[in-house]
Order: C-alpha cells, then structure tokens, then sequence
C-alpha cells in the first residue's frame, strides 16, 4: 500500500478540489480517498504537501511515431527503422515523464509499441493505436510528393490506408482491426498540412464509403476518429456517426453539426495546438490555411462547449510540441474552457472519448492509479503543467515512474 499525503486532490470529475488529501494505492488501483493525517500500518508514505494531484493526463491525438514534417522524414527516408523506433521509444517515455499516462495515437505508430509498454520492454503510456489513416486516393493518407512519386517499400505493420468504394473501405477497416488497431482513424477532409490542393474544405469519401467504415470498425468493437476540418466532409463525418471528430476547426460554421453532435455524444477534439505550430509554417499554403481557420476555430470551441459538445484535449504533436503536450490544456483555456475544464478535457472526459472511462481518467476508488504530482495550482494557471521541472511524481497502475 502506498498513501499519497497532504496534497490537493484535483479528481478530474469536475468536483472541487479536495484539500490535505491522502490517497491510498493498493495493488496498482485507487484504494481510498480521505482527508487529514492518516498513519495506515505498513504503507509507505509519499509526502507531496504544497503540491496538486491530478489523473494522469491523456492526449486523445498525438502521432507519437511521427518525427517532422520534412517529406524525408515523414516518409522514413533520412535514417534506418531502427533509430527511428528507438526515437519513437524515447518521445514515449519522454510523454510518461511528463505526465501522460494515457494517448491515443491517430496515425503512424504500429501496435508493436503498445505491446513493448505492455511487455516492459520500454516505457511509455497506456496507448490506444489506429496503425495507419484511411482516406481515399488524393486522401490525407495517400502519400504523394509533390513531383507525384508515392513511397517505394510499406511497413506490413502499418497497412495502407488508401481505399476506393464500400466493399475495400470494409476490408481496409478489417486490415487495421487484424494489424492491431484498437481504434479506426479517417479522413473526410484535407487539413492545413496536406498537399497544395486538398484544403481543410475538400471534401474525400462519399456518404456510402463513410457509412461503410463506421459500420464496419464498429460492428468490430472499434470507435471511429475521423479528421475533418470543414466544407461537405465535415457534415459527411458527423451524418455517418463517427465517435469524435478531430481538429473540426469550420464546425461552428454549419450550426446544425455542434447542435447534432451534442445529441449523439460525438466527442470533438479540436487539437489547437498544432495549429499554433503551423501559423508559423515555412510552407506557404500551410500558413496561410492555419491563419485563416484560426478565428473560426476558437469559435467552434466556444460553441461546442455553450451547447454541451465534449471538447477533450488532442495536440497533434509529433514533430512539435512532444512532451510538452500540456499546451493544449493553455490553449483550450484561451478558447474559453475554466482550467477545471481543460483539466477535465485531458482526464476524465478524454477517458470516456477513448472507452477507458472505467479504468482510467479520475482519482476515484477502483480506478487505476494513474496519476501526476505538479508544484503549484493548475486551476490558478494552467501552465504549471507544461514545465518538467513542476512534475514531481508520476504514476502509471499504482508504479512510480523512474525520473
Ligand atoms: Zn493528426
């Protein structure tokens, strides 16, 4: 048994924090919750007086596997796998450091990874895998360079993502789930980062090819997170019930798509910071795609959460931002969000987007204990959590993570 003691407990259900906390750990899950002083026989005691506790903080889109936006790099072209992989071992470990306990992967990494955290092999956070993006030709997962040459040799544990027509989008879904995949990743829509041409507002895939996919992953026990940022794909992905909608920077462009995905439970998540990153793009197009989405983004937050969306922390890191994936919870707070919010977008919220509500996203009883220990208050500026020095202690099932 393990007691953490003196800290504020931050539960990450919303509720107030709870002052002079002791949490008690047992057998790697949440034993109880009390508060004051309390001498249980044979715990070992962790004094983290004058600091928050908080969950583990989870990022519901990161592509931890992807290392730039150079075509070299994205492509795997500038270094052996194997410096690659261990470059991925160490932004995974890199993540738990900082208090991610939990991601979600929305492209690039293969499920060799979560089975070495699984294994021991390396460290890193729990992690929820979607293997490769399933788009159609032209798509953002059909990888073209701009001289229209596409990449000689596939990673067979990453499956190509391109796909034409119900009956291969069906079997492209099963590829992923036989891969690995705990969850489907797909793209309605271009974004700011894909090719000159396949804009936030182009639509890919029709109607019957996104009803196929949903129907599929789901009939197979997979949710659907679906990349869409705006135009006639947007509303194609929120019509064909994907569970969340990732980046969707135009939604409050169209006011019915908020007003249907607070009925249907779609998770929206929006992912500013990589927006941030590419307003300073040395791509041309990029720039000026982020620049021009940027106010309509802040306002499909603001709207998401006045109609009762549930907003949940992405970043889109990988190549930017890693570990420092704390930023997006400042800029959910700039958009809006209270701290108390943001906090329960990387918490609790982002358990239930990822299905782990049961397990993972609160310090409550039963729960694993997964949890941070940061010096100062987050609800007072939430940045605290973006500096590394600030994280004390970091839990993963009840085991401290070396530091
Ligand atoms: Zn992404």
């Amino acid at each position: 048994m393990k007691i953490l003691r003196g800290g504020t407990l931050i539960d990450g259900t919303g509720a107030p924090p709870i002052h002079d906390a002791a949490v008690a750990i047992n057998d790697g899950r949440i034993e109880s919750i009390t508060t004051g002083g309390t001498s249980a026989r044979d715990a070992e005691i962790i004094d983290v007086s004058g600091a928050t506790i908080l969950p583990g903080l989870i990022d519901c889109h990161d592509h931890v596997a992807f290392h730039g936006y150079e075509l070299v790099r994205r492509w795997g072209l500038d270094e052996p796998a194997s410096s690659r992989h261990l470059r991925t071992a160490r932004v995974l470990s890199g993540l738990l450091a900082a208090g991610y306990t939990a991601v979600r992967d929305a492209g690039g990494l293969d499920a060799g990874f979560r089975s070495a955290i699984d294994e021991g092999l390396i460290v890193g956070p729990r992690l929820v895998v979607s293997l490769s993006i399933i788009s159609p030709i032209g798509g953002i997962g059909d990888r073209v360079s701009p001289s229209g040459h596409t990449p000689a040799s596939a990673d067979p544990s990453l499956p190509s993502g391109v796909t034409e027509g119900i009956e291969s989008v069906r079997n492209t879904v099963r590829t992923m789930v036989r891969a690995g995949a705990d969850v489907i990743k797909c793209a309605t829509t271009g974004g700011a980062s894909s090719r000159a041409g396949h804009g936030p507002r182009d639509r890919a895939f029709n109607a019957e090819e996104m009803k196929a996919l949903v129907d599929e992953a789901h009939g197979l026990g997979r949710r659907v997170m679906c990349h869409a940022v705006g135009g006639a794909g947007l509303r194609l992905a929120v019509e064909a019930g994907v569970d969340s909608i990732e980046h969707g920077c135009y939604l409050a462009e169209d006011p019915e798509l908020l007003a249907m995905m607070a009925e249907r439970g779609i998770f929206f998540v929006p992912t500013l910071t990589v927006y941030e990153y590419h307003r300073e793009s040395p791509w041309a197009h990029v720039r000026e795609r982020a620049r021009a989405l940027h106010a309509h983004h802040l306002e499909s937050v603001r709207r998401a959460q006045a109609l009762g969306v549930k907003v949940v922390a992405g970043t889109d890191a990988g190549g930017h931002s890693h570990p420092a994936n704390a930023l997006e919870l400042r800029y959910l707070v700039e958009a809006g969000l209270s701290p108390m919010q943001a906090l329960q977008a990387a918490t609790g919220l982002a358990a239930e987007c990822l299905g782990l509500e049961r397990d993972i996203g609160t310090i409550e009883k039963g729960k694993q204990a997964d949890l941070v220990v940061v010096d100062g208050d987050p609800l007072a500026d939430i940045r605290v959590l973006e500096d590394a020095r600030r994280i004390r202690l970091v839990m993963k099932g009840g085991i401290t993570v070396p530091r």
